[in-house]
Parts: C-alpha cells; structure tokens; sequence
C-alpha cells in the first residue's frame, strides 16, 4: 500500500486543529463516480470561512486502487461523519470507479460489476491495509471499524448508504470486510510484541531483496545492503511497534563492517522487519552470560491502557526511558 501524506491545510477542519483519541475507523465511499484519491486535493483543500467552497468537511484520507492520500493528521478531529463519531472516528473515503451515475438517493445506476471488479479488488486492499496501519497504531482491533450506514444506525452519524450501497455488489459486507482486517492484523505481529523479534543491539543485515525502507518509504542505496550490517537502535516508541507503511519496522542505527566488525555512524532510518535478516542477536549473548540480571523498577500497574500512557509520559518528562508491559 502506497501512502501519500498531504496535508489540507487550507481546510477550516484542519486550521480548527481539534485532536481526538481515536477510538475507531469509519470507511465512506465517496459517491462520486471516477474521482479518485489524489483528485481530493485540490477539491477540498478550500476554505469554507473564506468563501471558497460551499462544503464544511474533511476526512482523513482517501484510498483508490493506486494506495492512499492522507489529507489530515490521524489524530486530527476530522469532518466526516456528521455526527459525534468525529469525536472519535479516523475517517477515509474508497473512491468509488467511474462509468455510472446516481439515481434517487444512493442508487447506483449502471454500476457494470465485472468491469469494476479489478479496481474494486485493489481499492479493498488498500483499505484493509490502511485499517491494519491504523489499528496497529491506535491499538485497534477490526471490531472498532464500522461505515458511515453503520455509524447512521448507532445515532453516531448522519444519515449515509455509504459503503454498504456498493460492497454487496462485489459479494462484500463491512462483515466480511472486518474478517479481512482480523485475518490481516493476526499474520502481522501484535503491537509490543517483540520479544520473540529483533532486539535492540542485534546486527541485521539488509536483504538485496528490498527496495524501500518500508512500502512507500524511500528506495534503499546499494552500500546499505552490500557495504556493512547494521546495529538495531529502537524498536519501539511510545511502548509501541512503530508500523510504517503497513510494515513493523525498527530503527537501524550504527553501521558495522561487515569484514572486521568496526561500528561508525549509521544510516539511522526506520525499516521494515522482513527487510532484514538476523546476523548476531544481543539477547542469545546475553542469556549466554548468565550473569546478566537487571534490576527492574516498576512504577506502577493499571488497568487501563491510557493510563499507564500517561504514566510513561510524565516519566520520560522527568528524564526517565521505560516501557509499558501488558501481562
Ligand atoms: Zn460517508
């Protein structure tokens, strides 16, 4: 999935710049035949105050076959649902393909099924990878996902066909639609599970395979892959995997000669997991050397997960580096 980030700042939503936790996702489609994502832009990115545009709304992203436009910052309250769901909900659009029209309400008329398909097939993935991206973050699962119908139905948003007007035409429902996404989230690793992973210490080496630092990142320079190792710098921020493009990633940092093991200045880019491979882990050493026991301080146990975020906070305030555990 290809992740475009910009910005429409000239949006009232976005001058507004009211922040939300996000606590779901809502999937729209955009009831606009053969607009697709990147078209948004110069669309919307109007102001409404300042007369340009007659429309008060902004959505997070759009997504098409091609990958996804993000137009506001995820945690920026968005304008999308017409309701309270914006208090909450990330919100993105599919482009819905052209070739047909709108009969009275959200009936599409001449919608040709087969000639969509393919495109159909893609923009799908698009979204299921941009919902995996986002749960990963926001410590989401596929239940919190709902459209913008579904949203109308719970009195969280208005009253929208939008997308369950056009997946059954393609044999899909937001049902099977979150089956995707779980079955998506459930083969990636679990956010903060790295203990079975790469650590921090560890010399990986970049495959010759990869192209990108993750998929939409930037393309990878020969020397990184042929010239030296790498040393494993982070591999979570916030007491999080940090997810980039879809992928789990870690931070490469100091670069190791690959003939007589001299570290120097590194790269220090964040990269995608299967992108490397393993040379020399820190934590087989370590629990070779079994003298290596650590003092551990605990400063507290919540139930609650933003609670302990905020903990972690204060602490890294105060000067302190630690993590958050879920056991
Ligand atoms: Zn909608």
């Amino acid at each position: 999935m290809e992740l475009n980030v910009k910005y429409m700042t000239r949006n009232d939503c976005f001058t507004a710049g009211r922040k939300i936790a996000p606590k779901g996702l809502m999937v729209h489609s955009t009831a606009t035949p053969g607009v697709m994502a990147a078209e948004w832009f110069s669309r919307w990115n109007k102001s409404y105050k300042a007369g340009e545009t007659n429309r008060q709304v902004c959505v997070h992203a759009f997504v098409d076959d091609q990958g996804v436009w993000q137009y506001l910052p995820w945690n920026h309250r968005g304008w999308h649902a017409g309701g309270t769901a914006n208090n909450t909900h990330i919100g993105f659009e599919i482009c819905e393909p052209g070739g047909f029209s709108y009969g009275k309400g959200s009936t599409m008329v001449g919608y040709n099924v087969s000639k969509n398909e393919a495109y159909f097939r893609k923009a799908w993935q698009n979204a299921v990878e941009l919902c995996v991206l986002l749960c990963k973050q926001y410590g989401l699962t596929e239940k919190d996902i709902i459209c913008h119908s579904e949203g109308s139905k719970k009195g969280i948003a208005s009253n929208h066909g939008d997308v369950m007007h056009w997946f059954p035409k393609h044999g899909e429902s937001m049902n099977s639609f979150r089956v995707a996404v779980g079955a998506a989230l459930n083969k990636t690793s679990t956010p903060g599970d790295v203990s079975t992973e790469i650590q921090v210490g560890d010399v990986v080496e970049v495959k010759a395979s990869a192209n990108s630092y993750y998929p939409g990142g930037a393309s990878i320079p020969t020397w990184v892959k042929t010239g030296s190792y790498h040393k494993v710098t982070q591999v979570i921020s916030n007491g999080r995997t940090v997810v980039k493009g879809g992928k789990s990633c870690v931070l490469l940092g100091k670069k190791v000669d690959k003939k007589n093991g001299r570290e120097s200045a590194g790269i220090m880019s964040w990269i995608d997991k299967d992108a490397l491979t393993l040379i020399n882990s820190s934590t087989k050493t370590e629990k070779l050397s079994k003298a290596n026991k650590y003092y551990r301080v605990q400063v507290g146990a919540l139930s609650k997960k933003n609670n302990a975020e905020a903990i972690l906070k204060k602490l890294k305030a105060a000067g302190f580096d630690g993590f958050i555990k879920f056991e």
